[in-house]
């Protein structure tokens, strides 16, 4: 049994993600998490913070040479905090981006996150890892300081109750 145990945590991986500041100034938290948590993902860690510059611009190193770069890096410093979060479950980087939905939400099925909350391309509600390698990197930016409460044994009993 132990074995089995230990197969199945090892498919278990973790992606990150961010509740933008339009999805939070709309007040859309809640509902983020409620889909999460129903689809028995486990919240592992986070945090609301307004995000610095450097931490922006690292974010989105990648897009640094479009033209969207500057717009997008200013849009996220500075119009309110967001919610940067870890989520857990099997296959969870790709589902997450399934839930999420297209960058442009005009192009979203309507039942994804984006198709029936985003407003625009900037204002599309969430952030998710598009990848496990970049899920990997941008938790270790976003969470620098370490494990929250995701490594440590807690007394999860209450599971049973799923
Ligand atoms: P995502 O993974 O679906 O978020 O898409 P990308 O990684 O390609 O882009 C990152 C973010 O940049 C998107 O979520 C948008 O907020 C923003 N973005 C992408 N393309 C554009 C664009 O053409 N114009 C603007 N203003 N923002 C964009």
């Amino acid at each position: 049994a132990e074995k089995k145990r230990r197969r199945k945590a090892s498919k278990m991986e973790k992606t990150f993600v961010m509740i933008k500041p339009d999805g939070v100034q709309r007040r859309l938290m809640p509902e983020i998490i409620r889909r999460f948590e129903e689809k028995r993902f486990t919240l592992k860690g986070m945090k609301m913070m307004s995000v610095e510059r450097d931490l922006a611009e690292k974010h989105y190193e990648e897009l640094s040479g479009e033209h969207v770069f500057g717009r997008l890096v200013d849009y996220i410093v500075s119009s309110g905090p967001v919610v940067a979060m870890i989520w857990e479950g099997e296959n969870v980087v790709e589902t997450v981006r399934e839930m999420i939905g297209h960058t442009r939400p005009s192009d979203c099925e309507y039942a994804t996150i984006r198709g029936e909350f985003g407003i625009d391309k900037i204002r599309n509600v969430i952030h998710g890892s598009y990848s496990l390698e970049i899920a990997n990197k941008e938790i270790a930016l976003w969470f620098p300081e370490g494990p929250l409460v995701w490594d440590k044994k807690i007394n999860n009993h209450w599971h049973k109750f799923d």
